[in-house]
């Protein structure tokens, strides 16, 4: 069940800052809104997570490459994908609290507490009913639950045609007839619905008559799109095939304000896996199933994510989901997993004048091909990661430890290698020990401070193991390795270490886990 932790978010941002993984953008300046940068170890982290995106995608997956198309781009693409007409938020505002929101957002969230009520009670019954329980049974035929879900099918409907025929009146209404509220000033004094376009444009050219007004780009999915011929071509691609690519991505959002969970400059991790018409389905559904065992070989748990259908789809889609997952704010979209069909490319054929067809060898025939899109943000990925890895500990000792329990596979330093004293030729050993390491291994050396306090600042960057040199290592050749979770400590041979990175924190074994 969703749990809202606001608390939670309020530490994992705290964390976050004073560990040096996300800075307010132009804090010195009282920051910029909805903007954020990354530190040190936030750097470290997200890269760690690109690359595990990225070797699955496109290693594990010989049919699929990755490429890295500019920002901007021509400024008839954002006609031809739709964005320039369709790419409009609702937008409503509360007059007590001056705060505004995406109206269907609010909508959505109405939903989803109509379904968190159906939850509870198919929690009771199971309760109730223990072993004969059947949730099938039991949801098709209790009275209250029919009538939460009549509730939940009608609002669909009329959110759908609201935003179908762009009817703001029918919108308003539909906010007014479910009694939402402003969960901040709790009040139902809302203005009327408004459009809003999301994409910031800039100029281009140096004579301010001859500039052309272009845009940043809203999604990296377009810059695929008009490569497909030129990678299918060069790359000698046969469909089935995907492009993959990681790059940054503009929007400007109305509600920024959870962190770096709605940001106005992200980055998104996307794949545009290109299937004969028709083939689109079962393409759709491998990988809805591929993405989520991605996802899942994280071991942040299972029971945080869940797939949710999309009933208004967007104007390109014929099957939409979004992998949700439990943020500190409840569950939200983490991942969408789009069948676009053959939309974006059959728009780009008209406006550009140029064929964008793949002729296949086995029908000998020309085709336009479908398109299963995985869009994942990689800022949300690294709220999910941190917010699920922050955990604040009771030790049997009486003591507290804050500790980010991260894949091993991403954290930021794999391996902290901390000599006990400043002296005796320590420092001078373990500095040897991490000229060995450091070409396999992200370490990080540290020689002050009491070795306790050193674990704990290690705890709390997530750090998986530490390696601690000590007089005996000077005889024998013997460390101290403590394990970040178990805080376990092992003596083992210097010989040893290597292998037990390898299995614990190295990106091949995670990859293998898929
Ligand atoms: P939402 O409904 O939350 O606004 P969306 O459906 O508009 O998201 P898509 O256009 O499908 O999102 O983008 C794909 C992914 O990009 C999302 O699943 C999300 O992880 C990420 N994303 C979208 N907008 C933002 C944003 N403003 N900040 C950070 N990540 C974002």
């Amino acid at each position: 069940m969703a749990q809202q932790d606001d608390n939670l978010l309020k530490k994992v941002i705290a964390h976050a800052k004073e560990y040096g993984f996300v800075f307010p953008s132009s804090e010195i300046y009282d920051g910029l809104s909805a903007v954020y940068d990354y530190g040190q170890n936030g750097a470290e982290l997200k890269n760690n997570i690109k690359a595990y995106w990225w070797s699955f995608m496109t290693q594990l997956h010989d049919n699929i490459v990755g490429i890295d198309s500019a920002i901007f781009m021509h400024p008839t693409i954002w006609k031809a994908s739709g964005h320039v007409d369709a790419f409009n938020d609702p937008m409503i505002d509360n007059k007590d609290s001056k705060k505004r929101y995406r109206a269907d957002v609010l909508v959505e969230d109405a939903i989803s507490k109509m379904e968190d009520k159906i939850e509870k009670e198919v929690e009771k019954a199971a309760k109730r009913f223990g072993e004969s329980f059947n949730r099938e049974t039991f949801v098709s035929t209790n009275a209250r639950v029919l009538e939460y879900q009549k509730k939940i099918d009608e609002t669909n409907v009329r959110l759908k045609e609201a935003m179908g025929n762009n009817d703001m009146a029918a919108f308003k209404q539909l906010v007014d007839d479910l009694e939402i509220t402003d969960p901040i000033s709790g009040t139902k004094n809302w203005t009327e619905i408004r459009q809003f376009n999301l994409m910031f444009s800039t100029e281009m050219g140096s004579v301010a008559e001859d500039a052309n007004k272009i845009y940043l780009r809203p999604e990296t999915a377009q810059g695929i799109f008009v490569n497909f011929l030129n990678v299918q071509k060069t790359g000698r691609m046969k469909i089935p095939f995907g492009i993959a690519q990681i790059g940054k991505a503009f929007r400007n959002e109305i509600v920024a304000r959870q962190f770096i969970f709605r940001m106005r400059e992200f980055e998104q991790m996307e794949m545009q896996f290109f299937v004969k018409p028709g083939e689109e389905m079962k393409w759709y559904e491998i990988w809805k199933e591929k993405r989520m065992r991605w996802h899942q070989a994280l071991g942040l748990g299972a029971d945080n994510y869940r797939f949710h259908d999309h009933l208004n789809l967007a104007h390109y889609a014929n099957a939409a989901c979004d992998i949700q997952f439990n943020f500190p704010m409840g569950f939200k979209e983490l991942e969408g997993i789009h069948s676009r069909t053959d939309f974006d490319l059959k728009s780009h054929e008209k406006f550009s004048g140029k064929k964008l067809q793949y002729f296949d060898p086995e029908d000998n025939q020309n085709y336009i091909p479908y398109v299963v899109e995985t869009s994942v943000g990689l800022d949300r990925m690294f709220l999910s990661i941190l917010s699920n890895s922050y955990k604040e500990e009771k030790l049997e000792d009486g003591s507290e430890r804050v500790v980010l329990a991260l894949p091993p596979a991403l954290a930021p330093h794999k391996v902290a290698i901390l000599p006990l004293m400043k002296r005796d030729g320590l420092p001078e050993k373990a500095e040897a020990i991490m000229n060995e390491l450091k070409f396999d291994f992200r370490c990080y050396y540290e020689e002050k401070d009491a070795i306790g306090k050193r674990y704990r600042r290690m705890d709390a960057v997530g750090t998986p193991y530490c390696v601690t040199i000590d007089h005996d290592t000077l005889k024998d050749d013997t460390v101290t390795i403590r394990y970040r979770d178990t805080m376990k400590q092992d003596r083992v041979n210097l010989t040893e270490l290597k292998s037990i990175l390898e299995k614990g924190c190295s990106m091949k074994e995670l990859l293998k886990k898929i």
